[in-house]
């Protein structure tokens, strides 16, 4: 999921504002001429400050900026592979056995669990882009009125039936804690847009509106807490923050005590979610073992990641596809 880059300043072009600050870019062009170089391209940037209209910024301003690593980044995206049905069936099958074999299966979640229903807020067809006229901020948020995915519900069923230990999600989108994924078997690494905290007595809310403010200092979110009037903070975390400590803690010694991982959904480019995955494969987990411990992981994901040498199963498909198929063999074709 498209995550803002707060605090990255960049240069004053058309915009109004003394330090504007760039949300994203959500478009590029080649300029008025012919044949123009890399930079002299435009790129179109969305402000943090989200009442401003988007704007087309030359490249020379935006040198050394988050956003344009960010948008060059992803334009070296690697191209989606897609398993042909009959490698992707007994792919599906084989993880299907793991999962039935392994005493704890534990979980990663990436954006692309919620690819099906979360368009992405980038790239040509990206919201923003395509809403760049209108005052985008607004329509590009979150909505509150997404619906977990085939692929979330399949994992809350598997839970229940007992084959899954733990999920940890790199999502803020709250589809897991909506699909009915029990929350003491889950790790929000990066926070979710519906929960804010109260500084005082750490009271939870889970609210049905997103609750970050756009330019917040340091995640205030303008309200107080109901209970005791403490400052309450959003729970998001941005790129440069470190992840919370008992999520991430939580999640690793679950995962430590794993026998199966499986990464749904996510390209592992975020540290220090995407080694959580790696961190105890094929070594010992507990003080007094001296064997080295068997660690099956698997990969669904419709790019290459830079862990896949060290993954033992590698399937290129949807979520939904994947972990339908998973819930089919092991809890029979009408598991919904
Ligand atoms: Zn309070």
């Amino acid at each position: 999921m498209a995550k803002s880059n707060k605090k990255r300043k960049a240069c004053n072009y058309t915009y109004t504002m003394e330090e504007a600050e760039i949300e994203c870019i959500l478009d590029e062009r080649g300029g008025n001429g012919k044949q123009k170089t890399k930079q002299q391209h435009e790129y179109l940037c969305a402000w943090a400050d989200g009442n401003e209209e988007p704007q087309w910024v030359a490249a020379k301003h935006l040198k050394g900026t988050i956003a344009l690593e960010e948008w060059e980044d992803q334009e070296d995206e690697e191209p989606e592979i897609f398993d042909p049905p009959a490698i992707l069936a007994p792919k599906c099958y084989s993880l299907a056995q793991l999962v039935q074999t392994a005493k704890r299966t534990s979980i990663l979640l990436g954006a692309g669990i919620s690819a099906p229903i979360l368009p992405t807020f980038r790239g040509q067809h990206g919201l923003w882009t395509k809403n760049a006229h209108k005052n985008t901020k607004a329509d590009a948020k979150v909505s509150d009125g997404l619906q977990p995915t085939l692929a979330h519900e399949g994992l809350v069923a598997l839970e229940k039936a007992g084959f899954i230990h733990y999920v940890a999600t790199q999502n803020y989108d709250d589809l897991s804690s909506r699909s009915g994924f029990p929350e003491h078997k889950l790790s929000e690494l990066h926070g979710n847009i519906f929960v804010e905290t109260c500084d005082d007595c750490h009271k939870v809310f889970h609210r049905d509106f997103e609750v970050p403010k756009d330019d917040s200092l340091e995640h205030e979110t303008g309200r107080h807490c109901e209970d005791c009037g403490g400052i309450l903070r959003d729970s998001i975390i941005h790129f440069e923050e470190d992840l919370p400590e008992p999520s991430l803690t939580k999640a690793m010694n679950k995962f430590a005590e794993s026998d199966l991982i499986i990464v749904v959904g996510s390209s592992l480019k975020v540290e220090p979610a995407a080694g959580l995955p790696f961190s105890n494969k094929h070594t010992t987990t507990t003080t007094r073992q001296s064997s080295k411990r068997d660690v099956n992981t698997c990969i669904v994901n419709l790019q290459p990641t830079g862990y896949d040498s060290q993954a033992d199963l590698i399937i290129h498909g949807t979520c939904d596809q994947v972990i339908d198929a998973v819930a089919k063999e092991l809890l029979g074709n009408n598991w919904r």
